[in-house]
């Protein structure tokens, strides 16, 4: 039996005739850039968030530049951000000017802990992002606490878990601004570069709108400095098709996760991932911790699962931040979710069929 890691193209095939005959209207109208498709998505979005405003952008990694540009960080300024994340919550601080500054996640959760951004901060800190990662919310008053009592503006990297709630509230709205990506393996995913920024605050809005647009909100006058960070009219109209399906597609990946808990229980040398009280994870990935990890993964592998690595080598120590001087053993939880962490297949359609072929490749290896 071949597993994928994920399915695209079966989750393809179920919107197909509803996103080809909006895909059609885009290529008749010719507006292939903005418009209205996108318009009724950002606000279609906004409303799944609770949250005002949703900036249509055009990737996540775009996203993560805006939200920290609206807030007016510069050079010489530090964003605190964790050290297990995918590059591109770094690139934010980095696209800014700003240095990023890493700190360690929690040992059960992995999202970053609000110590351990207490301990980092300085005077130069402008700005501390959390990412929901894999899908779950971090421990957003923890983090607000932090940031209030040094008045700094807590951001939300939310790439990978759209729709997921914390503490019964949908994230998006809960810090200040709210990076959101729609690569196509994210939950919500274009068929090309995606992402958003949503934020309560008016103003921060307003920003991303003019940095989103060459700095302009007139064609030809440029109030400021700005990008060509337009979400493109064909991925509005695929992204405005999906939003009918999102919670139901959540509610298949949180079922899925239920039936890899319920069957990998009682499997030792394994750490399931678990869902912090306060959190409605939404299994954007579903991350193990294996005893043996690589050798578990070739395993697999060799019998038809795929499966990831969510991240092999944590931001501290990629060579392109070695100038920042981290050492290795300076952030053990996110290095041991380097070493130990093992993703298996998880995707909305996957069958029980699928899901039980996956749990009993995992128990043989262990045997
Ligand atoms: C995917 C991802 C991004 C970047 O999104 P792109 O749309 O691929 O640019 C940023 N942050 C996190 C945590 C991600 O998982």
């Amino acid at each position: 039996m071949k597993i994928p890691f994920l399915d695209l193209k079966s989750n393809y095939l179920s919107v197909k005739d509803e996103v080809m005959k909006e895909i059609q209207d885009v290529l008749e109208n010719t507006g292939y850039i903005l418009g209205p498709k996108v318009a009724a998505f950002e606000k279609a979005f906004a409303e799944a968030h609770g949250v005002p405003f949703c900036t249509g952008v055009s990737s996540g990694t775009d996203a993560n530049h805006l939200a920290l540009w609206a807030l007016g960080i510069g050079h010489g300024d530090e964003v605190i951000l964790p050290a297990n994340t995918f590059i591109a919550t770094a690139w934010g601080a980095t696209l800014c000017g700003a240095t990023p500054v890493f700190a360690d996640c929690e040992a059960g959760t992995y999202n970053l802990s609000a110590e351990a951004v207490e301990a980092a901060i300085t005077p130069k800190t402008k700005a501390i992002v959390a990412v929901h990662l894999y899908g779950q919310p971090a421990d957003m008053d923890a983090l607000q606490a932090v940031a209030d009592k040094h008045g700094i503006p807590l951001v939300e990297d939310a790439a990978q878990a759209h729709l997921a709630e914390y503490k019964g509230k949908r994230i998006g709205g809960i810090g200040k601004i709210t990076s959101f990506s729609f690569y196509p393996g994210k939950n919500l995913g274009a068929y090309g570069e995606g992402g958003a920024v949503t934020t309560h605050d008016a103003n921060l809005a307003e920003k991303v709108k003019l940095y989103r647009e060459h700095g302009s909100s007139q064609k030809y006058y440029h109030q400021t400095y700005g990008h060509n960070y337009r979400m493109e009219a064909i991925q509005g109209a695929v992204l405005g098709v999906k939003m009918k399906y999102i919670q139901q597609w959540t509610d298949q990946r949180r079922a899925v996760a239920q039936q890899y808990k319920n069957l990998l229980n009682e499997v030792p040398h394994i750490t399931l991932p678990l869902e912090a009280s306060y959190a409605k994870h939404v299994y954007h990935l579903f991350v193990i911790q294996a005893e043996e990890r690589d050798k578990l993964s070739q395993h697999l592998n060799e019998n038809g699962v795929s499966t990831g690595l969510h991240y092999p080598v944590p931001l501290h120590m990629q060579e392109c931040f070695r100038h920042l001087g981290y050492q290795e053993g300076q952030f053990p939880e996110s290095e041991k979710i380097a070493s130990k962490g093992l993703s298996l297949p998880m995707f909305p359609e996957m069958t029980t069929e699928q899901i039980e072929y996956v749990v009993s490749q995992v128990k043989s290896f262990y045997k």
